[in-house]
Parts: C-alpha cells; sequence; structure tokens
C-alpha cells in the first residue's frame, strides 16, 4: 500500500535561549521523518527530551532554528501569521494532557467552537453532535466540563479536536491523566477514529502500552531520534 506523505520534517533544529546568556540550548538537533496520510505515530522520550517542542514545530505553533515543516504541500514558514492560523485550523487537531475545554459551555459548544471561529455553525453544530455519539457521549451533551469524568472530559477534547475534519491529529500525552483503564478506553477509541475517519495521529507518550498499538514509533534521545522500534 503506498499512501500520500501528509507531513514532512527535514533537518529540523530548535535551539532556545538560555535566560540573559549568550548560551544556546540545542533542543532539537536535525532530525527527519515523514507521515503518511492515515499512519499512527508514537513519540517516545525521557521528560525534557523534546516531545512538546517537536509537536509544537509539526503543527506550526513554534518556529524552527533551522529545517522545515511541510504540512499537505505547504511549509509553516513560508506563511504569514494568518495564512497559518487557517492552514493549521483547517488541517490539524491538538489534544493536550489536561482537557483544556472552556469551564462555561457545554460540551456540545465546546466541539462546536472551532466551527464558530471558522464561521459555520450550521454544519458544524450536526457534525459535533455525530463526533460526540462516536465517543460516547451522545448522552452528554448539555454537560459542562465540570459535570463529567475524566475520561470523558478527554473524550470532548478528542471530539473537538476533529471538528474541523483535519488531516492529522497531534497529541501530548492525551492520556497521562487518566487511570489506566480509562487511558485504554481513550486509545480504543483514537484506533476506531482512525480507521473510520482515515485521520493520522502522532501520541506522544509514556506509555509503551500505546505507543505498541500504533504503526510506528520514533524515539526523542537527547535531540535526535533514537533507534526505529517499529
Ligand atoms: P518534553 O516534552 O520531552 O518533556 P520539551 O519539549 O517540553 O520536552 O522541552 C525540551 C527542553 O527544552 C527542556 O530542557 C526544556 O527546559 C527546554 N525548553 C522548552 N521550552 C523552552 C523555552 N520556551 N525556553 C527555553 N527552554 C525551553
Ligand atoms: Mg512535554
Amino acid at each position: 500500500m503506498t499512501s500520500k506523505t501528509i507531513l514532512t520534517v527535514t533537518n529540523l533544529q530548535r535551539d532556545y535561549q538560555q535566560g540573559d546568556s549568550s548560551e544556546v540550548l540545542r533542543v532539537i538537533k536535525g532530525i527527519d521523518f515523514e507521515i503518511k496520510q492515515g499512519e499512527k505515530l508514537a513519540i517516545i522520550g525521557v521528560s525534557g527530551s523534546g516531545k512538546s517542542t517537536l509537536l509544537n514545530l509539526m503543527g506550526g505553533l513554534d518556529d524552527p532554528t533551522q529545517g522545515s515543516v511541510v504540512l499537505k504541500g505547504k511549509q509553516w514558514s513560508n506563511l504569514d501569521p494568518t495564512q497559518r492560523a487557517a492552514w493549521r485550523n483547517k488541517h490539524i487537531g491538538f489534544v493536550y494532557q489536561f482537557h483544556h475545554l472552556l469551564d462555561e459551555f457545554s460540551a456540545l459548544e465546546n466541539v462546536c467552537l472551532p466551527g464558530l471561529i471558522a464561521g459555520d455553525s450550521k454544519q458544524s453544530e450536526a457534525y459535533a453532535k455525530e463526533l460526540l455519539a462516536k465517543v460516547g457521549l451522545a448522552e452528554r451533551l448539555h454537560h459542562l466540563p465540570s459535570e463529567l469524568s475524566g475520561g470523558e472530559r478527554q473524550r470532548v477534547a478528542i471530539a473537538r479536536a476533529l471538528a474541523r475534519k483535519p488531516s492529522l491529529v497531534l497529541m501530548d500525552e492525551p492520556t497521562g491523566n487518566l487511570d489506566p483503564k480509562t487511558a485504554e478506553s481513550v486509545l480504543n477509541l483514537l484506533m476506531a477514529l482512525n480507521k473510520d475517519l482515515g485521520i493520522s495521529f502522532v501520541v506522544v507518550t509514556h506509555d509503551p502500552q500505546i505507543a505498541m498499538q500504533l504503526d510506528r514509533t520514533i524515539s526523542l534521545v537527547d535531540g535526535v531520534l533514537g533507534p526505529n522500534l517499529d
């Protein structure tokens, strides 16, 4: 099976300035990889190895010091801020360890928000309901985040990440805050959504059980890619 490449990372480097000093901390030290359409990729590495930095670069939330990230034929650094936000909203969904839902809005409203921001409320409400049903929350549409369990909140966050029908969902330790049983059910949900919608997933995780179930694992070791573990 040959499938399309949706994201290409080339000679990626990211340096941070250390406070006021002229010292430079090189966190990402020249890495290359690709993601194919529909692929499920795990990124593992010890704390501080640059996993979140890499994810932010992939999603165009941060700029590399050198090298490039190309998503669906467009290089983030060639886009102005407006084009970049539009490209990100169209193609990328983010899920974080903490759900970042808006507390005063219901599950349904939280999932509708990306559509409202993009200016299509009609289609997005129907689709938001469909997504919430897919993540098993058809009976919880009008609950506030405070009225949901941790696993349910993370399911809403996943539904929200899918609301704009992205090509790629980037997840930074999405189950890191959940008990093992809930984490497993969230993982099963991701596998089902991947199969159903053909969306590519990148999951940063500490959990080898999760990494094992995805298509491929890349490990970040001291800013470079470690041995391939697929
Ligand atoms: P991980 O997600 O793998 O735990 P991060 O990508 O968050 O790692 O961070 C990698 C390294 O980069 C860490 O040593 C961290 O201290 C450093 N770092 C992250 N963000 C910044 C920043 N904005 N300024 C300076 N150093 C940073
Ligand atoms: Mg991190």
